[in-house]
């Protein structure tokens, strides 16, 4: 642009013109030369930056709780309110368990917060305790006396719509430039730093991790279904939890066996397995287990401590060696110096093997103190106080998971598959509890017995039956005449003999004077054919030849009953009204209808009964009509059409 414009560009050094080649190129020297020394400047400055750093001296923002005292060390803050509030954010950790925890324990509470920045820099401002503040806290590795350099990396980045960001990414602790213990007292060791980074890992559900609810279902979190493979998962809905592989049939993938079972089924049988896995007897077993483990870790150290004495038998003599040598002989000298310094490097492999093995050696409680926990455990397992997630952290630190697979043979078996933590598994068999339908199931006893006296007994009498027997309703209560029916009904036990010799049923009599049963109903409720009432008030009739003969006599009498075929006074070309209510595709209800409404003539005979002259008019009529009236949807009609045809009006 200078160039172009013919300005000149002055510097401390001199004037250059851009239009002359020769000024152009002394110019894009010295600003390479620039840049090359900002680089310098910038790794010079980053460097003794790192080296203050990895002496622990570098001075970086401390969070709070910690401030810099006038030597520049890191101490605790002064302030005993700040210290005790930082130090109940771990108190309530080891209490809780999670961050949310610690975030309820601190509700109502005010926390301190150290200001970056702004017109309150460096002051302590009060305020909430937040989740995110609270995870923060507890996996910050100042709070466990450590100092850290380079826990995270920024970098920048572009994002699509052109701006420029820098973005923070935590590193892992490997990557960490500098990690320097026991560099300023702590408010938690390194160790409990460690359980607590774990702990908070465990907690993240969204990372797939499962850790211990509060329900009363204790494999939550742990147990899996034997036919997919899949995590199963509690349900609460109902009084009893349950759990199920829900996952596998919203995916679609689930198998016939995937399906679900009672919480507590599973429950009894693996906290069974628990207590029995840590009785005394099983305990001891594992105390002389942990015997042989530290004798061969003794023997371990031991050898590794002797490899280090005869690396350093080896290193010395080198180095004697190496000096008996005259410098002259420089050939032999230089050889000499070699092998010593191969010796050296030997010597501290040796002795950081060794290192390692007496840092992994494990420590072991004693077996008094265990033999006295192991007692008290059953105890507080049941004890009111235990609360359920304690119930499933204790469970979880002996058992891996436990896998449910229904049995493919019998539906009310269940395999249960237990993966301790120690590698071994065990099988173990449970019978499904029965639902609330079959455990009000009367018992077979009961029936069989219902079924062997029932016939002959009435319903009373079978309840009292029953009774004596000390037999009762799957309910427990005792039968009455009313369970006694119930029973006959649902069993279908026989009744005792409703009719006695020579009675017939309404329905019978019918039959054998070929009429209808209303006919029959109407002589039995007008007093004209004598019956009496059976049990459950059902007519009994006694069907004498002599009651047979009059019944047949007034039926012969009646004008009201007749049969189709008899053709008493009918005229040629008229029609009975069963016979118009076929030809029109109707019932005869409908064309006794039509005729009382005057809308169809009808002549009555002799004997009072109606003859209809369907002209063709007459029935293209009838046919218009009834085309054109309401007629009721075909569920809502009597299934069961009254036998008018039967009956003249
Ligand atoms: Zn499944």
């Amino acid at each position: 642009m200078a160039r172009l414009t013919d300005t000149l560009v002055i510097d401390a050094d001199g004037v250059y013109d851009l239009s002359d080649i020769n000024d152009r190129l002394l110019l894009g020297l010295k600003s390479q030369m620039s840049e090359a020394e900002i680089h310098l400047l910038t790794s010079r400055l980053n460097e003794s930056k790192r080296a203050a750093a990895r002496r622990g001296d570098l001075r970086m923002p401390l969070p709070v709780g910690y401030v810099h005292d006038d030597e520049n060390m890191v101490v605790i803050d002064p302030d005993a309110e700040v210290a005790a509030a930082v130090a109940d954010v771990f108190t309530a950790f080891a209490a809780t368990g999670s961050a949310y925890g610690v975030a309820g324990a601190f509700a109502g509470r005010r926390f301190p917060r150290r200001a970056y920045g702004g017109a309150w820099a460096g002051q302590i401002r009060w305020g909430r305790l937040t989740h995110a503040r609270a995870a923060g806290i507890l996996t910050n590795p100042v709070y466990a006396g450590a100092y850290v350099f380079g826990r995270r990396r920024t970098r920048q980045a572009v994002h699509p719509d052109g701006s420029v960001h820098s973005c923070t990414t935590e590193l892992p602790r490997e990557q960490w430039q500098v990690l320097l213990h026991d560099h300023h007292e702590a408010y938690v060791s390194w160790d409990q730093f460690l359980t607590i980074e774990a702990k908070l890992a465990a907690n993240r559900t969204n990372a797939g991790a499962r850790p211990p609810r509060e329900g009363c279902a204790l494999c939550q979190g742990i147990v899996f279904c034997g036919a997919c493979g899949r995590a199963m998962q509690v349900r609460y809905q109902d009084r009893h939890p349950r759990y199920e592989c829900s996952h596998s049939r919203h995916d679609h993938v689930a198998t016939p066996w995937c399906g679900s079972v009672r919480a507590d089924t599973i429950d009894e049988v693996v906290t069974g397995a628990l207590l029995a896995a840590v009785a005394p007897n099983q305990i001891a077993l594992a105390l002389a287990a942990a015997d042989e483990v530290t004798a061969r870790h003794a023997r371990a150290a031991r050898a590794a401590g002797l490899a280090v004495d005869r690396a350093r038998y080896h290193a010395d003599r080198a180095e004697r060696a190496f000096h008996a040598c005259e410098p002259e002989n420089r050939l032999v000298a230089r050889s000499l110096e070699a092998r010593w310094e191969a010796r050296l490097a030997e010597l501290a492999e040796a002795q950081a093997a060794l290192a390692v093995q007496t840092s992994s050696r494990p420590d072991l409680p004693s077996p008094e103190q265990l033999a006295a926990t192991v007692a008290d455990l059953p105890t507080l397992w049941a004890a009111p106080t235990t609360s359920d997630k304690d119930r499933k952290r204790l469970l979880r630190t002996l058992l891996g998971d436990v896998t449910i697979t229904p049995s493919t043979q019998d539906n009310t078996r269940i395999d249960i598959g237990l993966r301790w933590k120690s590698g071994a598994t065990q099988q173990i068999q449970a019978t499904r509890r029965r639902n609330a339908t079959q455990l009000r199931n009367t018992d077979p006893a009961t029936i069989a017995l219902a079924r062997s006296i029932g016939p002959d007994l009435n319903n009373a009498g079978l309840a009292a039956a029953l009774n004596a027997a000390a037999h009762t309703t799957g309910t427990g209560h005792p039968f009455d005449t009313k369970a006694a029916s119930n029973l006959r009904h649902a069993y279908r036990i026989a009744s005792p003999a409703t009719l006695t010799d020579g009675e017939l049923t309404p329905r019978v009599v019918a039959a054998r004077l070929k009429t209808s049963t209303s006919t029959v109903h109407e002589w039995l409720t007008t007093g004209q054919l004598p019956a009496r009432r059976a049990r459950g008030g059902h007519w009994a009739i006694t069907f004498t030849p002599d009651i047979e003969a009059a019944c047949q006599q007034r039926l012969a009498a009646s004008g009201h009953i007749h049969r189709d075929t008899d053709n008493i006074d009918r005229q040629p070309g008229e029609l009975s009204i069963a016979q118009t209510a076929t030809q029109l595709g109707v019932k005869a209800d409908v064309v006794y209808y039509r005729a009382h409404r005057g809308y169809l003539p009808t002549r009555r005979g002799t004997s009072g009964r109606r003859w209809v002259t369907l002209t063709p008019e007459l029935e293209a009529d009838c046919r218009h009509r009834i085309a054109n009236s309401y007629k009721p949807p075909d569920h809502v009609k009597s299934q069961n059409p009254q036998p008018a045809e039967r009956i003249a009006v």
